[in-house]
């Protein structure tokens, strides 16, 4: 069981240890000049999620394809999400994915601060209505096994940063759910239908609310989580992640 240190404590203590260690990249984990940062071979390989993209979910349209502003995909037309806006740092691809494994399974917590800074950056738009930040909630079988949400600690550093209200609390995964990485579309959709509660719906009643995640997929998880807001009284919902599959790739 690890020293659990409070977090005044523990934010000391990394600032001591940062002083300590020279920076590693936080994808090879080689070393850099500043704490936070991709070495230059890491940096090159992950793909920002640049315009053209549609204006509701995100998914970046090809280049030279669609580019009107304001254009939609055809997953949003055709079925609007609940979320209003949804926007990512990065495509999850081969370049981005050790990054994230490492925040998420390897104790890299270290990198919240510089994804958040990131997140910033892609979300300006979306933390310009000066949202409450809700996180994606772990199963508590989950949030125990692997002893952080990385989620929560993403949306925590931006809301900190920002000066926005977090509540990490807010809302609650009632029920355990299969993992999604190896269900289709459909399997997606049904597999989250009413796994998520509102515990504290009075802290998003009347509030724009912006849900952060680490990883949009089909966009399963976060339309259930927005309908959940929304039904307790959200003004609105937007999304923002770090990396977003471009495509249905199966998988
Ligand atoms: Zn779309």
């Amino acid at each position: 069981m690890p020293l659990v240190l409070p977090a005044p404590l523990r934010d000391l203590a990394r600032t001591l240890l940062d002083m300590a260690l020279p920076p590693r990249c936080l994808g090879c984990g080689d070393l850099v000049s500043d704490p936070g940062a991709l070495c230059p071979t890491c940096f090159s390989g992950v793909t920002q999620l640049t315009r053209p993209h549609c204006e509701q979910c995100g998914l970046p349209f090809p280049v030279g394809g669609l580019t009107e502003s304001g254009a939609r995909c055809a997953d949003c037309l055709a079925d609007p999400p609940a979320f209003s806006r949804a926007r990512a740092v990065w495509v999850y691809d081969a370049g981005s994915t050790p990054l994230i494994l490492r925040f998420k399974h390897a104790d890299r917590t270290d990198a919240a601060p510089a994804f958040a800074r990131w997140m910033r950056r892609a979300g300006a738009d979306l933390l310009a209505d000066g949202p409450v930040l809700v996180p994606v909630p772990l199963h508590p079988r989950r949030l125990w096994s692997r002893r952080y949400n990385q989620a929560a600690l993403l949306s925590r550093a931006i809301a900190q940063t920002e000066g926005l209200t977090h509540h990490p609390l807010a809302l609650v995964r009632s029920r355990a759910t299969a993992s999604q990485g190896h269900k289709g579309r459909t399997g997606r959709w049904s597999n989250v239908r009413g796994a998520f509660t509102m515990a504290k719906p009075e802290q998003v009643a009347g509030k724009p609310v912006l849900l952060v995640d680490d990883v949009m997929t089909t966009g399963a998880t976060l339309n259930e989580c927005a309908k959940v807001l929304l039904r307790a009284g959200a003004l609105r919902v937007d999304v923002l992640v770090l990396a977003r599959v471009p495509l249905e790739t199966g998988h």
